[in-house]
């Protein structure tokens, strides 16, 4: 039994516990669609673009099973695809590279090259993958919203992070999950990004441990939140909508609706870096606090804020990431100014220029060091990449 049956008298308890969340012996890549005769909005549903993360296809597969007992009829079409097929077949994150950042325009244009030459695992799965997506983008009859569905290695609470555009923000409004703005612009090549460009509402879910059936119940109601949040139904028409609601929002443990990463902290092997043990995926830490020991000594918080991700196994190299909660009122201001195109000033700025591509600045070093972040994080410029000679501010095109 799971937390969103059990808050809905309705539905019948039959299979349990492990059994119902085992994979099918055959999945293909359209792991089920359902379209409706209306037209109306596309929800596209992604999950394991990271084979050892099959929670997302198990959860797709629930929903669309209770969709087709509940006759549930919806405006536009749902469609859920499985990532990464033969890393899933495996149960590893991947064959040979990740498929989660592959996304970029430089690595889809090398992909045919790569298919017509030796092609890894990983360049089948791309093509296999995109091509199933751009068949349902072709077929749309509306507007595209796109969940990618994670889960982690650590324990922890489920969130959602996004980039900052206010489309993204105002679907995102909908899920009562912590939100982490700026962590998506962390890595570069994810395949939201992508569908980002090709004019899709994403929103990417990483909803817990990934063998904990809790983090397929949580999918599972964030997919049930989606079809009404995109539109594909009216709330009161969707059983467990209200359920799903309350899953989630008792999920959240108090913490903020929105939250902003303002620091990475990079590590590298020869760091020797050892986290404090204790802290969960999103936790408050006190200024001064103990965070981690390196071989150059400790390192302390350098002030009362949230701490993100902190890493618990040997390889990687984000040793943790620090940030703040984004309250209402800055949330607010920050979609007035952008709403009255103040964003536009910002190349007026001393040593800030646009670069060739849409929404990027160049910064020079010293107006990098200089300006506050927060004048550029206003307007969703998150993405920060050191390039030669500047430092490159990038966001999401607005859409
Ligand atoms: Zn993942």
């Amino acid at each position: 039994m799971n937390a969103v049956d059990a808050l809905d008298p309705s539905r019948p308890q039959s299979a349990g516990g492990l059994a119902r969340n085992r994979l099918p012996a055959r999945i293909e890549r359209c792991v089920g669609r359902r379209r409706g005769t209306r037209p109306g909005p596309t929800l596209l549903v992604v999950g394991a673009i990271h084979g050892n993360e099959p929670a997302g296809v198990l959860a797709a597969i629930r929903l669309l099973e209770r969709l087709e007992a509940d006759g549930v009829e919806l405006r536009g079409e749902l469609v859920c695809l499985a990532g990464n097929l033969r890393a899933l077949r495996l149960g590893r994150r991947y064959v040979d590279r990740d498929l989660n950042r592959l996304w970029t325009e430089a690595s889809l244009a090398a992909l045919p090259a790569r298919l017509a030459g030796d092609p890894d695992a990983e360049d089948h799965e791309q093509a296999e993958l995109r091509d199933a997506i751009e068949h349902a983008l072709r077929e749309a009859r509306g507007p595209v919203y796109a969940l990618d569905l994670h889960t982690t290695s650590a324990a922890g609470f489920a969130f959602a992070l996004y980039g900052d555009t206010l489309r993204q923000r105002s679907f995102a409004k909908h899920f009562p999950l912590p939100a982490i703005l700026g962590l998506e612009e962390q890595v570069d090549g994810v395949l939201v990004e992508w569908l980002g460009r090709l004019g899709a509402t994403t929103l990417c879910i990483e909803a817990g441990q990934h063998d904990d059936p809790v983090s397929v119940d949580n999918l599972v109601a964030c997919l049930t939140v989606a079809l009404a949040a995109a539109g594909l139904v009216e709330p009161e028409r969707l059983p467990g909508h209200a359920a799903a609601l309350a899953h989630l929002e008792a999920g959240r443990g108090g913490l903020p609706r929105v939250m902003e990463v303002l620091h990475r902290h990079p590590v590298s092997p020869s760091d020797g870096f050892v986290m404090e043990p204790g802290f969960a995926n999103i936790a408050r830490v006190r200024a001064g606090q103990l965070l981690a020991r390196t071989r150059d000594g400790e390192i302390r918080a350098p002030r009362d804020g949230l701490l993100f991700l902190p890493l618990y196994q040997a390889q990687g190299s984000d040793g943790f990431f620090l940030g703040r909660e984004v309250g209402r009122w800055r949330l607010r201001a920050s979609k007035w100014l952008r709403r009255a195109g103040l964003d536009r000033t910002l190349p007026w700025l001393p040593g800030v220029r646009r670069t060739g591509r849409g929404d990027a600045l160049a910064l020079s070093p010293r107006a990098a060091r200089i300006y506050p972040q927060e004048l550029f994080t206003t307007f969703g410029y998150r993405r920060r990449r050191e390039r030669p000679g500047h430092i490159e501010l990038s966001r999401r095109p607005a859409g």
